[in-house]
């Protein structure tokens, strides 16, 4: 399991990676991406995420 980002609706914003509790999220070029080994998959990402581009699975 871990968090996956839809690259088409993530605006960016930065959200998600302010609300990881285990920093795997990173920012680049405008589109969030999650580092599968790091990611805990608690959800926290997912709940503040305005675009609703993250889910656990
Ligand atoms: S599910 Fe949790 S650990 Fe994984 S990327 Fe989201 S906030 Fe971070
Ligand atoms: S919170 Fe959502 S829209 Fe914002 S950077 Fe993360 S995945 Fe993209």
């Amino acid at each position: 399991m871990t968090a996956i980002v839809n690259q088409e609706t993530c605006n960016g914003c930065g959200d998600c990676v302010e609300a990881c509790p285990l920093d795997a999220i990173e920012v680049k070029d405008g589109k969030a991406s999650v580092d599968e080994d790091t990611c805990g998959d608690c959800g926290a990402c997912v709940d503040v995420c305005p675009t609703e581009s993250i889910h656990v699975d």
